[in-house]
């Protein structure tokens, strides 16, 4: 009997195991569609002399708009008008306070429009860090094959490289078939007011977009693990943002006499409850299509576990919750921020707070979430207060033309990429400008390293050249493609 039932076990897990080694091999990555055509010919030094001009002006959004300087904005757009005068006359600009839309008209007015977007504010640079840095922030230097500077990767190398782009196409007698818009924001870092009143704007001239391309990913190498080809997440959702506010009661008194469990105390057993269980991040949906397609180009031990998520589901959950960049890619996150309690050292608090940050992943709501948090407080000492928030985008489709033209674009210029459908962590002028696209993506066609993400919003921003120029002529192909069409 148990040498029967010993038999049918390794039968059992003998069959389990072929299975699962079937599936991995089935789960490997396609043959690499390297789309031979031709790029664009920049002229790399003049491109790259532009951008770090751009960046010699200080167009800095502050927290404080008192500190705004007028003076910086005006000279970016009269700079960026001497500098590329086709690309000016070939548009009609409307100007919304500093923010900048352009129109480049199309031959068949019955086709909806396309609109590529960036911003050419940026974030100050935190006030005595300067001698951390390099090259001076705002000197617009060269040096090492990089442009250095405040806003070399978000995102004046965005606007500077779409000028660069259509101005080359201009220059090639090329006609849009599909109009193109422009629009370059003045306030993104702060909420983007701009993007805004450019959204309304077409919003009242009943304008509705095919597709939209803002800031987002950029083209990567060793970000995931194992993997290493270029990999392009093209984001189709950006999270959204929502802060609560934990209120632990108590009695008060003396600090001498404590009771067993102060505000403090009844707070701090709330917020690990509130660790303890996080939002689900299981992978479904568009997480499941990114690290289903990304997995495909991982060695053998990782696409094992990915081929066979029906056996390994929660093994995977908790190895991609562990790395808090694909935590974030996969669920709703949890920070407690700002934590409050009594007024002094020897008075026990009456009420203790805290703040907590939430970032929305797509399947979750600002209801849904607060209901999560009540839940699994769910004490009568604790009370849990809305402050507000902005729901998580729509999800666009990556089977639509404007995901795979990027893709396409991107497959051009770089040789083989593995495009993969993303989610924004942070947010972008898209929540507005999605508003009016029937589609929106954010994603960047410069490559960037690991090593560069300390420069966004921090020290040492820069971009190599040959990066910016490789997205000079990717923009030249997404433009190109996404006009005629
Ligand atoms: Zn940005």
């Amino acid at each position: 009997m148990l040498k029967k039932l010993l038999l049918s076990s390794i039968v059992i897990i003998g069959a389990l195991l072929s299975i699962a080694f079937i599936r991995t091999l089935m789960h490997s990555a396609p043959e690499p569609t390297v789309n031979v055509g031709i790029t664009a010919d920049i002229d790399g030094e003049a491109a790259t002399n532009n951008l770090a001009a751009s960046i010699r002006f200080k167009t800095i959004s502050h927290q404080d708009k008192e500190n705004f300087s007028s003076q910086e904005f005006e000279g970016f757009i009269k700079w960026a008008a001497d500098t590329y005068p086709e690309f000016h006359s070939a548009m009609q600009l409307e100007m919304l306070e500093y923010s900048l839309l352009f129109k480049w008209e199309g031959s068949d007015s019955s086709l909806a429009p396309i609109l590529l977007t960036g911003h050419y504010d940026v974030v100050p640079v935190i006030p005595g860090t300067e001698s951390i840095w390099k090259e001076e922030p705002f000197a617009g230097v060269i040096s090492n094959n990089r442009i250095w500077g405040r806003g070399a990767l978000d995102d004046k190398s965005g606007v500077v490289g779409m000028m660069e782009a259509a101005t080359y196409l201009i220059k090639n007698n090329f006609q849009p078939t599909r109009t193109v818009y422009f629009s370059f924001g003045h306030d993104e870092e702060i909420g983007g007011g701009g993007a805004a009143q450019v959204t309304e704007k077409l919003k009242q001239e009943g304008v509705q977009l095919q597709w939209s391309l803002d800031e987002g990913s950029f083209v990567n190498k060793g970000f995931f693990p194992g993997v290493d080809k270029l990999v392009a997440p093209i984001n189709v959702a950006e999270k959204g943002i929502m802060n609560l506010l934990i209120v632990a009661k108590a009695k008060g008194g003396h600090s001498s006499t404590p009771p067993k469990k102060t505000a403090v105390n009844i707070l701090a057993d709330a917020l690990i409850k509130l660790e303890n269980e996080p939002l689900p991040g299981t992978l479904e949906g568009l997480s499941a299509v990114m690290f289903d397609e990304v997995s495909k180009h991982m060695p053998f031990g990782y696409r094992f576990l990915f081929a066979n998520r029906w056996l390994f589901g929660g093994l995977l959950d908790s190895q991609m919750s562990s790395t808090p960049v694909i935590n974030a890619m996969i669920r709703t996150t949890t920070a407690p921020t700002m934590l409050n309690g009594s007024v002094k050292s020897n008075v026990l608090p009456i009420e203790a707070t805290a703040l907590i940050n939430f970032r929305l992943h797509p399947r979750d709501s600002i209801e849904s979430v607060t209901e999560h948090v009540r839940r699994v407080v769910g004490s009568d000492l604790v009370e849990v207060q809305a402050l507000g928030g902005m729901e998580a985008s729509g999800v666009s489709s990556w089977e639509s033309p404007g995901y795979k033209i990027i893709s396409s674009s991107l497959s051009k210029v770089y040789g083989e990429v593995v495009s993969v459908p993303g989610i924004m962590i942070a947010a972008s002028d898209t929540r507005h400008y999605s508003k009016v696209a029937d589609n929106s993506f954010r994603f960047n066609p410069f490559s960037i390293l690991p090593e560069d993400m300390t420069g966004f919003h921090g020290t040492n921003e820069s971009i190599a050249v040959d990066s910016f120029v490789a997205g000079i002529k990717t923009y030249v192909d997404i433009i190109n493609e996404g006009s005629s069409n």
